[in-house]
Formats: C-alpha cells, sequence, structure tokens
C-alpha cells in the first residue's frame, strides 16, 4: 500500500484521484545502536532512502503525479538537484505520462541522472543553476500543460507530511527532537505541517549547510530555498530551529552513520545528524534523525570520503600481510 492509499483521509485525493503508487512509505524507523550513547539520547533513524527510488521524494510525488494526472496534465516537469528528478520520471513512467527534468549542467550525481534516463525521462541540462532551472520550469509550467511538481506543488508538501504521522505512529509517541536537512525547505515544511495535524509539540531541528552554493552535498546544494518565507516564519514562530553545519561536520557525521551504524546514506542525509552534533539536547530524550537519500545515488562522494581498494595478489600470504588478520 502507497501514501496515497495509506493516507487517503489525511490527503486531497478522492474518488478521482489515480492510486498512484510504487510502494512509497511505511519506510523502516531503526534505532541506533552507537551513537545514541555518544549523544547521551534515545536516537533512531527514520530511514526514508529505502522509499522505491531511494529518497523521501516519493511520497511527495505519488501524490503530486497523482493529483497532476486527475487535474488533466499532459506531463510533468521539475527542476532538480537529482532525486526529484529520479522520482518524478519514475512515477510519470509508473503513470504512463512524459516527464521533462531540467537540473544544473555538471551539478548531478550521475547515479540519479542515470535513475531519470532509465525510465524514459527527457533530461536537460541547463547552463545555469538549480535555482535558474527551476525558474525555467516554472515559466514552462505556466505556459503549457504540464504540470510542475517541484515542492512549490503543494501536493508534494501534503505526500511528504505522511512521514510526520508514520514517525509517531512507529515509536508509539511523539519524539522529543526530529532533525533533518534543510536543502528548499519542502520537506520541513512537510514536517511540521504532519506534526501540527497531529496536534504534536516537538522541537523540529532544520540542518543546512554553510556553503549553500558549493557544498559536497550536493541533495542540499540550493542557494535560494524555494520555502525560505516559510521556513523563516516558522523559526519565528519558534516551530523549527535552523541550524548551519559546515561540510566537514556533515562528512564525519556521515562517516559515523555508515562505519558505526552499518547505514550508508548520501552525504546530504547527514546533515540532520550532523545538526544534532550543535544542538543542547536533554539527557535521555527521544531523538529522531531523517535519512532522506541512499548512498548509492553518490559514489563518487565514496571515493572522496574513504581509503581506495588495495590491489593484492591471490595468495593468502598477500591478503594477510595487508589486513593483518
Ligand atoms: C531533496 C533532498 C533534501 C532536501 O530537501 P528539501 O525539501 O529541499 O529541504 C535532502 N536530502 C536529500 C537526499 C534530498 O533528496
Amino acid at each position: 500500500m502507497g501514501v496515497i492509499e495509506r493516507y487517503a483521509d489525511r490527503l486531497p485525493v478522492g474518488p478521482s484521484t489515480p492510486l498512484l503508487t510504487l510502494g512509497e512509505g511505511w519506510t523502516p524507523l531503526v534505532r541506533s545502536e552507537r551513537l545514541s550513547a555518544r549523544l547521551g539520547v534515545e536516537l533512531w533513524f527514520k530511514c526514508e532512502f529505502t522509499n522505491p527510488t531511494g529518497s523521501f521524494k516519493d511520497r511527495g510525488m505519488a501524490v503530486a503525479v497523482a493529483k497532476a494526472i486527475e487535474g488533466g496534465a499532459q506531463g510533468i516537469v521539475c527542476a532538480s538537484t537529482g532525486n526529484t528528478a529520479a522520482s518524478a520520471a519514475a512515477y510519470a513512467a509508473r503513470a504512463g505520462v512524459p516527464a521533462v527534468v531540467l537540473h544544473p549542467a555538471g551539478a548531478i550525481a550521475a547515479a540519479k541522472q542515470a535513475q531519470a534516463r532509465a525510465v524514459g525521462a527527457r533530461v536537460l541540462e541547463v547552463r545555469g543553476s538549480f535555482d535558474q532551472a527551476l525558474r525555467s520550469c516554472q515559466e514552462l509550467a505556466g505556459r503549457s500543460s504540464y504540470a510542475l511538481v517541484n515542492s512549490l506543488n503543494p501536493h508534494r508538501i501534503e505526500g511528504q507530511k505522511t512521514a510526520a504521522f508514520e514517525v509517531i505512529e512507529q515509536l508509539g509517541r511523539v519524539p522529543d527532537v526530529l532533525a533533518l536537512p534543510y536543502g528548499g525547505g519542502g520537506n520541513t515544511c512537510a514536517y511540521a505541517k504532519g506534526f501540527a495535524e497531529e496536534g504534536a509539540r516537538l522541537r523540529l531541528v532544520a540542518a543546512q549547510a554553510a556553503e549553500r552554493a558549493v557544498t559536497l552535498a550536493s541533495a542540499i546544494r540550493i542557494s535560494e530555498p524555494a520555502h525560505l518565507d516559510e521556513v523563516e516564519e516558522l523559526v519565528a514562530a519558534g516551530r523549527v530551529e535552523l541550524v548551519t553545519v559546515p561540510d566537514d561536520e556533515i562528512t564525519d557525521a556521515w562517516l559515523e552513520l555508515a562505519s558505526r551504524e552499518g547505514i550508508f546514506c548520501e552525504p546530504s542525509s547527514a546533515a540532520g545528524l550532523a545538526g544534532l552534533g550543535r544542538t543542547e539536547l536533554d539527557a535521555g530524550s527521544t531523538v529522531v534523525c531523517v535519512l532522506t537519500g541512499h548512498g548509492l545515488k553518490d559514489t563518487a562522494a565514496v571515493d572522496v570520503l574513504t581509503p581506495a581498494a588495495t590491489v593484492v595478489e591471490p595468495t593468502v600470504e598477500a591478503i594477510l600481510a595487508e589486513v593483518g588478520a
């Protein structure tokens, strides 16, 4: 069951909305084995990278593409740093409509572009930034029968808010703190909305890269967050805490997740954990860290952050000399 069916009574869907799904949602909430002790809290990971195309974007995309089709759109269009494109392309293929995806030239992880190409999307590389690509998409959607499925599309936020419902249901209570990366801010707004609809009060920690334009965490490499005004309002209202993290803290958090918990996410996903390192946490509190995208999406980052494989002769002696076992 996907999010449209599971949360039909909580979403703007009706009998004429297609039940479009690739099995998104109901992702694992995994208890931390080692980092809990270091932070002095009870830490959990919401593993959004297990969604069908490997990121949380699938929740919102299922709803956005279904609503676009219900509304008579002939196709969908989006600008993307990669994961939105991979998700949009997959749900468009599933729905049987064409997808056009634009991304900044040379600034997309190869695997994400491969995902979009594999399912037959029209992939365009824009000579410009993500922000410029997004503006072109908005204009194209305004002039054509293609629906914009960036997170400016409110149905994306609706779909993504379902993750907040799941966290409460899986944990059996409202966590004290939930941390997540802040790129364009759509997901921050979605969690805030989902928790508010549940009447849940908690600390929402949104972590952005200190150097937004050039961070190694490509999924949050966005200079002008599309949801900046809403996020600022949430911060002013005391509903979101904004934390800024330098890249070395993001990559340290990424390495720690991988080597100490066995969880391989993409670097952007580790921004939430890095953000927790910069906040005061009450001892023993329940903390959920949202892991947004799969590690296999950005293996170039792995090449930068971990030692390369060593070449050895096919003998036990040579292997023992290397591993020292
Ligand atoms: C899209 C994305 C983000 C950022 O989400 P926003 O809604 O733009 O703030 C973070 N991590 C990953 C892996 C993403 O794909």
